[in-house]
């Protein structure tokens, strides 16, 4: 079937998606982005979201092989933010319009950490509560892995949407980029409790894996539409040469344009496919090019998840290479960035928690 023919369908099955994922002209890639940003503007409107990213701690119990604060890598300082460091950073995003934030840490599952992190989401909601955010701001947690018990804490403490990413929802492939002692199924069981505790939940994947297959991607976007998620923060792959699969580093050196072509077109197929879903355009999409963050909204994205961790310590967060703003000035980077999404005929959502179409049709509100 032709790309036109496919895309005139409401429904799609998994050929449709991977004829979708295959294409390599630009006429036809052009007739999806279109029809994605169609899609997008119908279902979702035009605004972007923003969520001010806190990266609160790099300590991590995992030892993911792509990730550069692996427990293993021995070669980076390690910090936790103080409460006070985090409730500063918070504000600045509150201040400035931006309605919800996302803390963002390696996996701990101690109950210091839990108690901690609770502690934390419950200060910033009271902390935030203004005329504008009378409930505070909207908090995402991505956090990894936890117990039902430390979830049912930290959603009642005040965080309503959690971004658990599964990186590959093929077992082989997920095998292959993490150490036995992870396990995809249990990722899986953790995303089912997230849902059944309360939360709005969001997951992804990398795209250009070694070994990664057309089919897989299709998979990793019918896992989406069956666990019916509520957002999706996906990136291609980006080598970390600190880690075991910085081994990989000719291989993505050498297929780096199509790694990001194909990363857009998954933004475009999930808007296709999943239609009233938040999803972000990441910072990885914008490593691989300066322009990666706009073209991710071009192609279906309405997220951005600008960078407000403290200048002092983002450059020991770096889970790939070449990763922007590090030692930047965050207004700065406001002010670009706010120009840029206006150049591209968007509207920032101000003051705003930025639930999903999805989420809010499930609430009912
Ligand atoms: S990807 Fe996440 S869980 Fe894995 S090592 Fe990195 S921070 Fe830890």
């Amino acid at each position: 079937m032709d790309i036109g023919t496919i895309l005139q369908k409401k429904e799609f099955d998994r050929d449709d998606i991977i004829t979708l994922l295959s294409v390599d002209n630009p006429a036809d890639i052009e007739s999806i982005r279109a029809a994605a940003e169609s899609v997008l503007l119908s279902e979702c409107g035009d605004a972007v979201f923003y969520r001010g990213l806190v990266e609160f701690s790099n300590h991590c119990d995992c030892d993911c092989h792509y990730c550069g604060i692996r427990k293993s890598n021995a070669s980076i300082n390690r910090y936790t933010l103080s409460m006070d460091e985090i409730i500063s950073s918070v504000k600045w995003s509150a201040h400035r319009g931006y309605g919800s934030v996302v803390l963002q840490s390696g996996e701990r599952n101690d109950a210091g950490f839990v108690d901690f992190l609770a502690g934390v989401v419950a200060e910033i909601k009271s902390a935030t509560v203004s005329e504008k955010l009378p409930n505070g701001v909207g908090i995402t947690l991505s956090v990894g892995e936890h117990s039902r018990q430390a979830y049912e804490r930290f959603y009642k403490a005040g965080a309503h949407r959690f971004l658990l990413r599964i990186e590959a929802s093929d077992p082989k492939l997920f095998a292959s980029i993490h150490p036995s002692a992870q396990n995809l199924e249990r990722r899986v069981n953790c995303l089912k409790t997230l849902r059944q505790v309360g939360f709005q939940v969001g997951t992804g994947v990398m795209v250009g894996l070694p070994g990664q297959t057309v089919e897989n991607l299709a998979d990793d976007i019918l896992f989406f539409r069956e666990m019916e998620i509520d957002m999706i923060g996906m990136g291609p792959y980006i080598v970390h040469k600190s880690t075991p699969m910085g081994i990989h580093a000719d291989y993505f050196n050498q297929r780096k344009d199509k790694i990001f072509q194909t990363a857009l077109l998954m933004i475009a197929v999930c808007r296709l496919v999943l239609k009233d879903i938040n999803i972000a355009s990441t910072t990885a999409l914008q490593t691989m090019r300066s322009d990666g963050r706009e073209m991710g909204l071009r192609y279906g994205a309405n997220v951005i998840m600008p960078q407000t961790t403290p200048a002092g310590v983002r450059k020991n967060y770096l889970l790939y290479d070449g990763k922007p703003y590090l030692d930047d000035d965050a207004k700065l980077h406001h002010a670009e960035l706010q120009k840029s999404i206006r150049s591209i005929n968007r509207k920032i959502a101000v003051d705003s928690w930025g639930d999903s179409e999805r989420a809010i049709r499930r609430s009912g509100r």
